[in-house]
């Protein structure tokens, strides 16, 4: 453990995981600097808790010099490592820590599972979390996701297992930080903004294996995908993959193990379990694999079989992500608000047979309507668009469904209560940001949650 008590320590960026880490420095006893570009009055109670607690707060630009005289930086996830005054920090021999590796040396002993990847870790964060919580252990959830990890080191006697989501800016922050199981769930193009390219976004997740033992801990990968296994080589720790297919990609590094989905669940072909997946909230393949990931995460990590399973079906589901709203006059409401670009809705028409009423739209993002207009092609029904690239999508689907132009979020679920039979889904999977007609994703969903529960 790093003795803070008495060091000078700058926290760099006060959101949400910046302050946790604050807290926490200040439990141990450092002298703690506060930076944030943020005025004092934008900060507002986070500066009058810095007062109380006194710490020296720092608003606006760096003053010179000021980083290359502490002790030690502690960076927040949404500050880019490559500032130049990080940089000459480093140079000057301070080390620059991310908030998690922080955290991770007050919470060394304590089993963790890290879950990193370009989709799906929410879902597998909390899923796992479920798996181990089934087991009866003591389980924190959080990350990237949730409350920040700093947050469950203030007390870390509290804690059997640390189920973490981790960013790729966050990985970016780890020096020490060694996960008893680390899993890569896929790996897309994503943050192309913030790195040069796809191999310097891939080299940022792959940081999670790097600090791994190979006698007690374990990787898990997705096994379909290519750029997922290419990382996978670098893991020193027993990697085990999950399939769709049972057929791994070509080249791949040597698996310890193999989970396969099946028809209505999967199985540990290594360990020779089956588990069914019949839980509403984890519906179509992605949830498989999300699925197959959590049960090797507390599989490996000494859950029982039993708590794995119980942990499948009791699994509530996260709010926006195919969340099932209402069943009325035998029609599903199902709000997605989460599929905020075109490979979401993918995802999500693939979870239905047919029958989808699509409510689409709202701010684009400039990506092609055509891929979701293939894949809902004999899948949906029609689709009822709102906001701002409502044009746009009603003319991708010119000839493949009929679109009822229905602007506001409100009368698309007065027109699909009018359109829809019994038997039918109406999936709210927009495609689009939120943004011109609502304040994020989360209150696009909730509005229709309440719509919905209003009829
Ligand atoms: P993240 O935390 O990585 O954003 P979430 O679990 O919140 O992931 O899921 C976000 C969206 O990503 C979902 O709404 C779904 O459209 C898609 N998704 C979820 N899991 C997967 C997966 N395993 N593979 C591909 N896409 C997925």
């Amino acid at each position: 453990n790093p003795s803070l008590s008495g060091r000078k320590v700058a926290v760099f960026g006060l959101a949400k995981s910046g302050v946790a880490a604050l807290r926490l420095l200040v439990q141990h006893g450092a002298k703690v600097t506060a930076l944030d570009a943020r005025s004092e009055d934008a900060l507002g109670d986070v500066a009058k808790e810095l007062h109380a607690k006194g710490v020296t707060l720092v608003t606006g630009a760096t003053p010179p010099g000021l980083l290359t005289r502490q002790d030690l930086v502690v960076v927040s996830p949404g500050v880019p490592l490559s500032l130049p005054e990080l940089e000459a920090a480093r140079t000057s021999g301070v080390p620059v820590w991310g908030e998690i590796e922080l955290a991770g040396r007050l919470l060394t002993g304590t089993r963790f599972l890290g879950i990193t990847g370009t989709n799906g870790k929410s879902t597998t964060t909390a899923l796992t979390g479920e798996l181990y919580a089934k087991a009866d252990l003591r389980t924190f959830v959080g990350g990237n996701l949730g409350r920040p990890l700093a947050e469950a080191a203030m007390s870390p006697g509290d804690w059997d297992a640390l189920v973490v989501e981790l960013s790729s800016f966050q990985l970016e922050g780890i020096h020490q930080l060694k996960p008893t199981g680390a899993a890569i769930l896929n790996l897309t193009p994503d943050h192309l903004d913030r790195y040069a390219n796809h191999a310097e976004y891939g080299a940022a997740k792959a940081r999670i294996f790097m600090n791994q033992d190979a006698g007690s801990d374990f990787a898990v990968v997705n096994a379909d995908d290519a750029a997922v296994m290419g990382l996978a080589a670098s893991a020193r720790a027993p990697v085990y993959g999950f399939s769709l297919t049972g057929r791994p990609v070509v080249d791949a590094p040597k698996l310890a193990g193999l989970a396969i989905a099946r028809p209505g669940g999967f199985e540990l072909e290594f360990a020779g379990e089956s588990y069914t997946l019949t839980n509403r909230s984890l519906r179509g393949a992605h949830n498989a694999q999300n699925a197959m990931a959590a049960a090797l995460l507390a599989r490996l990590g000494g859950v029982a079989k039993d708590a794995v399973q119980a942990g499948l079906d009791s699994y509530p589901g996260l709010a926006h992500r195919l969340e099932s709203v209402r069943v009325l006059d035998g029609v599903e409401w199902v709000n997605d608000s989460k599929a905020t670009n075109v490979d979401s809705v993918l995802v999500a028409l693939k979870a239905f047979a047919g029958d989808v009423w699509l409510i689409a739209g709202g701010k684009g993002k400039g990506a092609p309507y055509a891929p979701m207009v293939e894949a809902g092609q004999g899948k949906v029904k029609g689709v009822l668009t709102i906001g701002q690239d409502a044009d746009a999508l009603a003319r991708a689907y010119a000839n493949d469904a009929p679109v009822h132009a229905c602007g506001t979020l409100a009368q698309a679920v007065a027109k699909a209560r009018e359109v829809a039979r019994a038997g039918d889904t109406v999936l709210l999977s927009p495609a689009c940001a939120s943004y011109d007609q609502f304040k994020n994703f989360e209150d696009r969903g909730d509005t229709f949650k309440r719509l919905v529960g209003a009829l």
